[in-house]
């Protein structure tokens, strides 16, 4: 049975993009912290079914709780970059991203003593015309990217992209792309990834997802949110369409994370670049 990717963002509940025009990035510092404690019970999970992950964190989380990266990778789990403080690819100069994706780079290699080799932006925000982000992301060492979710959706979505993993020549080198599982039905691409489509939707869809790649032999990649897992999380004043995709399902996510992880296998993706196949280096 092959290996898929069990990927985390790791960010608070009250740091989601659907959330900006609510909470604003100064009121963060004053809010109650809930990240560490839903972070714990993910890698106990893992634990039990010996499965490993990779964590995108947050600089911004990083910085305030070093802990929890040092937890993360002392139980077997790979850090990655989720950007500084969660700002969408298009809300930045490519001077302020690279800032962001360089100075989270430094802060989790000092915390985690491995190196950073992997990228996924807020939101996936790396969307049509933002693909210089990529050539920075090369320049400042990264080896690969997780943000280019091959669907058509609004505010997001990398419509052109590959559904499988797969290598992206740029200007700047050769970065490996593991983009977020897709279904495929009727000629679309539907997103069945994992997040709100794994608690939202029937288990079945993120199930016959995984098991179409499995058939395959290619690894799936799965992501999820650690306050996916928080059905006490504090409920703040947002929108209806906000608050129907941030709450609904948030009691079912535990039990159908331990039903996933007894049907499939899961491992980080760092994992993929010991393989002889992405080992190689232009
Ligand atoms: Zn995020």
């Amino acid at each position: 049975m092959i290996a898929h990717h069990f990927t985390v963002d790791v960010e608070e509940y009250f740091q989601v993009s659907a959330f900006e025009g609510y909470v604003s990035r100064d009121s963060w510092a004053t809010l109650h912290s809930r990240v560490e404690a839903s972070v714990g019970r993910l890698v106990d999970l893992l634990a039990r079914h010996r499965a490993r992950g990779t964590f995108f964190v947050l600089g911004w989380v990083a910085e305030r709780h070093p802990n929890l990266v040092r937890a993360i990778v002392r139980a077997g789990h790979e850090a990655a970059s989720h950007g500084w403080d969660h700002k969408r690819v298009g809300e930045q100069t490519p001077d302020e991203f690279r800032a962001s994706v360089r100075r989270t780079k430094q802060l989790l290699e000092e915390l985690s003593g491995q190196p950073c080799l992997g990228f996924r932006a807020p939101n996936f925000s790396i969307v049509s015309g933002r693909e210089w982000a990529l050539d920075i992301l090369l320049e400042e060492g990264y080896r690969y990217d997780s943000s280019l979710y091959p669907v058509r959706r609004p505010g997001y979505g990398y419509a052109g992209g590959g559904r499988d993993p797969h290598w992206l020549e740029r200007p700047a080198g050769r970065l490996a792309e593991l983009p977020p599982a897709t279904l495929r039905r009727l000629g679309v691409n539907l997103p069945a990834g994992g997040g709100a489509y794994f608690r939202i939707f029937p288990y079945a869809l993120v199930r016959s997802t995984i098991a179409e790649y499995d058939r395959r032999g290619v690894p799936a990649t799965f992501y999820l949110h650690p306050w996916e897992i928080d059905p006490a999380q504090p409920t703040l004043p947002v929108s209806w369409l906000a608050r129907l995709r941030h709450y609904t399902g948030l009691g079912r996510t535990l039990p159908r994370l331990e039903r996933l992880l007894s049907e499939f296998r899961f491992t980080a993706i760092a994992d993929r670049f010991a393989a002889p196949a992405l080992a190689t280096r232009a």
